[in-house]
């Protein structure tokens, strides 16, 4: 895992600056302790504008994987998306939608944002270089990419929700020498959604 010393308890990343942050864990146990693996049935809850190739993507790299799991994305209900709507872009995202996502045992969020200006600034406050989009505590996954890229860096911040790390070095954007494959998706600003058989071997054994 790379930490950039400059920012303490950030994870860096070119789409995504992530954050280390423990949550407070209301039903500690066997099911809820599932931060670093892949659960049997993941559950994304997407809100805005998700690729439409975006499952079939993902769950293809699952059984590239072996995984037999199916990953399901959910439209967000009204609920949840009207606490995102209040939220003001400056308190603690995380926080914020505790309320509705306190158990994160196979739930993630996948938002979609690249007119809202708000997810943006946020990200860049907390890290000064999220370009394209952010990742939050392996839960929350933020996209705010220009079209050509939405379904690539939805994906790669996809990824990082299932524990799974960068294939470049932070300081320099060079690739680590574990990646063996130069278009891989978690290489810095690859154009492509092919993984290296590091990914696939994270992903196999739940990071
Ligand atoms: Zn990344
Ligand atoms: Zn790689």
């Amino acid at each position: 895992m790379a930490i950039d010393a400059s920012a303490p308890g950030f994870r860096r990343c070119f789409f995504c600056p992530y954050k280390q942050k423990e949550r407070p864990n209301p039903n500690p146990g066997p099911q809820s302790a599932v931060q670093y693996t892949l659960s049997l049935q993941m559950n994304i809850i997407a809100y805005g504008n998700p690729h439409p190739e975006f499952q079939d993507h993902l769950n293809s790299l699952l059984n590239q994987a072996g995984r037999a799991s199916e990953v399901c994305v959910e439209e967000m209900d009204p609920e949840f998306t009207a606490l995102l709507c209040a939220w003001d872009g400056a308190s603690d995202l995380m926080d914020h939608l505790f309320p509705l996502l306190h158990d994160t045992s196979n739930t993630r969020l996948l938002l979609s944002v690249p007119d809202q200006q708000k997810y943006k600034a946020y990200c860049k406050k907390l890290t000064g270089i999220a370009e394209w989009g952010c990742c939050l505590s392996e839960t929350i996954a933020i996209e705010f990419a220009p079209a050509s890229r939405r379904l690539l860096v939805q994906l790669h911040e996809t990824l990082h929700l299932f524990g799974i790390d960068d294939c470049y070095q932070p300081a320099s954007q060079f690739p680590k020498e574990s990646c063996d494959l130069p278009t891989c998706l978690m290489r810095y600003e690859t154009p492509s959604s092919h993984v290296c058989k590091n990914v696939l071997r994270q992903l196999r054994h739940g990071s």
